[in-house]
């Protein structure tokens, strides 16, 4: 399941440089999360490092986007394909 940033988000900009996946950016109000691009850190770390830094915790799964383990390795599997292509 991709993370999702609630708008209790403090923009402090931590979480961005953070994510191994560049998921996270800028929105209108706040940072977004592209669930596109998020793996919940798998395949790079054992934890979802925008929630290791965020300061306010306000990431949490998106009820909307909900993946299985499979589903967000073969995202991750699909992710490195294109970056080795790009
Ligand atoms: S869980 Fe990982 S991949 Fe997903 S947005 Fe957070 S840091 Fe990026
Ligand atoms: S770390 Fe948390 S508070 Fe800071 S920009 Fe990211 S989501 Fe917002």
């Amino acid at each position: 399941m991709s993370l999702k940033i609630l708008d209790t988000c403090v923009n402090c900009d931590v979480c961005e440089p953070a994510c191994p996946n560049k998921a996270i950016s800028l929105g209108e109000e706040f940072y977004v999360i592209d669930p596109d691009l998020c793996t919940e850190c798998i395949g790079h770390h054992d934890e979802p490092q925008c929630v290791v830094v965020c300061p306010v915790e306000c990431i949490i799964t998106d009820p909307e986007n909900v993946e299985s383990h499979e589903q967000l390795d073969l995202k991750y599997q699909h992710l490195m394909a294109k970056e080795s292509v790009a």
